[in-house]
């Protein structure tokens, strides 16, 4: 029996991941479960699921887990603490599907037990790509991308020679306002960010979506996990969402991953690997979809990739910052202290009012990532909080 542990349980990735091993319940034994807030979902999937142990990250929130798992026969725990602790918990293969930096120090934990880490939290590469890659090399363990694009990168790039990599093409929807007007999407709402074209997600990775953040931490994804030249890597807009990545290798092929948008697929790819196993997603019918279509990205609408490029020429800690720098942005959006297009410029300004505390940094220990991330956090809070005297 493999043991397993979800962290980030009650999120749309966790959902996915637990419906795949909910329909082969005997091939798994659960560890560990973790939750941020939901404590009504994260007791609902301990009692389903049986796991040892049930983490919310919220530590006022213990109290109310405790009562609601009360003789279910699973131990509770909560607190950021906890959710680390929970991942030092001997298993085979660990989900990370928690949303933000929050997901970096448990994902390091499952790396240093030299298990297998299902990477969807795409903050871990941005933030500390090197560290964390270094983790899993000394600890003989391996991280499987669950991002759709990296996916379909890593299932590209199987049985080839990295040196025949010309370039990687990652696709993107180009999110909800794709079609806009670049003046109109000063008066974008949350509501109107929070809906995407194609993919059912998280409304923090669907605003992403609009806004391009969210290709934008892809690409230092792919440079990270792939080890790809910053020149190499494209960016191309599919609204079909169908097309994931291509890869070009010397000899001018294009190898394409065409699938469904279901994260069910990449969930599915990482958790059978290296076997591919009947997954329960939509079989595509192409002549019934009848033609896909691309255009370029424009970073005149998408200012994000633009500082995704400059993010990795600075190398060091600028990841770190960009990445946290962005969450607060994102924050300062929902909460309507600042508009959708002010976004990209409050990361650009704390990119620069850091740059020589993040570019300095080389190499990157844990405890620098987290001290670069409150700073960035703090310089964008003040930024944010100044815009709006
Ligand atoms: P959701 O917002 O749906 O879920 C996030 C999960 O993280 C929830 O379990 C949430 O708990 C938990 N969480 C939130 N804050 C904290 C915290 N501070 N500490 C511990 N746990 C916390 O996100 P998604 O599932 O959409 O995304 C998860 C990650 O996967 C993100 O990094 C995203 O970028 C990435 N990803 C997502 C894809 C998708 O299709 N959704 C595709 C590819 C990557 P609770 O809800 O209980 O508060």
């Amino acid at each position: 029996m493999r043991r397993i542990s979800v962290f980030g349980a009650t999120g749309s990735v966790g959902a996915s991941t637990l419906d795949l091993i909910r329909r082969d319940r005997a091939a798994y034994h659960i560890v560990a479960l973790t939750g941020g807030r939901n404590v009504a979902a994260l007791a609902d999937l301990a009692r389903e699921f049986r796991p040892e142990l049930a983490v919310i990250a919220d530590p006022d929130l213990l109290g109310e887990l405790r009562e609601a798992l009360d003789g279910a026969g699973v131990e509770v725990a909560a607190g950021r603490a906890a959710i680390v602790e929970s991942a030092t918990r001997p298993v085979d293969w660990a989900m990370s599907a928690i949303v933000g930096a929050a997901g970096l120090e448990p994902g390091l934990r499952v790396l240093e037990q030299g298990a297998t880490l299902a990477l969807a939290n795409k903050e871990t590469l941005v933030a500390a790509g090197p560290l964390v890659m270094a983790a899993a090399r000394e600890h003989g363990a391996t991280i499987l991308p669950v991002d759709s694009e990296h996916s379909a990168v890593f299932q590209a790039l199987r049985g080839e020679e990295p040196a025949s990599i010309e370039r990687v093409i990652i696709t993107a929807s180009g999110g909800a306002f794709r079609d806009w007007p670049v003046e109109r999407l000063a008066q974008a709402t949350v509501a109107d960010a929070s809906t995407h074209p194609n993919w059912d997600m998280g409304q923090r990775i669907t605003i992403d979506s609009a806004s391009m953040f969210n290709k934008a931490l892809e690409v230092i994804e792919t440079r990270e996990f792939f080890g790809i030249d910053p020149g190499r890597i494209e960016v191309l807009v599919h609204p079909e969402s169908l097309v994931h990545a291509l890869v070009g290798f010397t000899d001018g092929a294009l190898m394409a991953h065409v699938g469904p948008p279901d994260m069910r697929h990449a969930i599915g790819h990482a958790l059978h690997w290296p076997d591919r196993r009947a997954l329960p997603v939509e079989r595509l019918d192409l002549a019934a979809i009848g033609s896909l279509s691309f255009r370029a990205a424009d970073e005149a609408r998408w200012p994000a990739l633009r500082l995704a490029r400059e993010v990795m020429a600075a190398g060091g800690g600028a990841g770190a910052v960009f990445n946290a720098a962005k969450e607060q942005a994102l924050d300062g959006f929902i909460s309507g202290r600042i508009g959708f297009v002010d976004m990209a410029g409050v990361v650009e300004q704390v990119l620069e009012n850091l740059h020589k505390v993040g570019g300095a940094v080389s190499p990157l220990g844990l405890e620098d990532v987290l001290m670069l991330d409150q700073r960035a956090r703090q310089e964008a809070q003040r930024l944010i909080g100044a815009s709006e005297r």
